[in-house]
């Protein structure tokens, strides 16, 4: 059986520059989007088209300007769109993960305490939530010596590495993907790779943007052109 996770119906979005005169800078038009449970539909397209966009506007970080993103949420419909904050941070915490391009980085937390943030606030007991971390550490070769610190001062792929283990500790029924294995060296990319793979046959639906084809061709269950979607100016 089929079953839709996620759903964009007839969305755009223009910017609106606010320190700029209010400038306006319009951005998609019409974005028509299903994801499927099991699925990967990758966002495909130059830079600057939208797709990131695309996937802030899914999380509730940006809003959307018109149309639908409706999320399956707990066992009904919700519309992203039109949703309270309150709403949103729970399809957050239940429904939808979110591996941003770059760490948000806080001082003075550990990479463990990083990394077991979404087990623990789910309610896994402390010591099972940091050893499942571990485990996700090692597997994406941070070397055990870091896992105390802080990940401010990694380096760009380290950070990166940081932020999939985050984005990965949970099972989440939709994951969003921005560009994960940016930064990263062919081994821990094939370790990326295998964990979407392991994801999607769990289940969970995947929308993500990949810079590089390899992983788009391995991962991919089918690919969406955002060139499709340009607002007309
Ligand atoms: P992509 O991920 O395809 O490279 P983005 O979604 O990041 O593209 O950006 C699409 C367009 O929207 C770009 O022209 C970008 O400058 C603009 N944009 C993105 N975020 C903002 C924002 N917060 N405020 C104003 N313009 C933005
Ligand atoms: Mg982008």
């Amino acid at each position: 059986m089929e079953m839709q996770m996620l759903r964009f119906a007839r969305v755009s979005k223009t910017f609106v520059l606010h320190t700029q005169g209010a400038a306006q800078l319009p951005v998609l038009d019409g974005v028509d989007l299903s994801l499927l449970k099991g699925e990967c539909v990758v966002l495909d397209g130059p830079s600057g088209t939208g797709k990131s966009t695309i996937l802030r506007m899914a999380y509730g970080n940006y809003l959307c300007g018109a149309g639908e993103i409706q999320v399956f949420h707990e066992g009904v419909w919700l519309d992203i769109a039109k949703a309270a904050p309150r709403e949103v941070l729970a399809m957050r915490h239940e429904t939808m993960g979110y591996v941003s391009q770059f760490l948000n980085v806080v001082p003075r937390v550990s990479t463990l305490d990083v990394v077991s943030e979404p087990l623990r606030m789910h309610g896994m007991e402390v010591d099972l939530a940091k050893s499942r971390a571990m485990a996700l550490l090692e597997r994406l070769n941070i070397p055990e010596k870091l896992w105390s610190l802080s990940p401010v001062t990694f380096s760009g792929g380290e950070q990166q590495r940081v932020n999939i283990a985050r984005g990965f500790i949970r099972d989440y029924p939709i994951l969003l993907l921005d560009e994960p294995t940016a930064s990263l060296d062919g081994a821990n990319r094939m370790t990326v790779i295998a964990l979407i793979r392991e994801a999607m046959a769990r289940g969970t639906a995947v929308l993500g943007i990949f810079h590089d084809a390899v992983t788009r061709d391995q991962v991919a269950t089918r690919i969406l052109d955002v060139d499709q979607f340009q607002q007309a100016t």
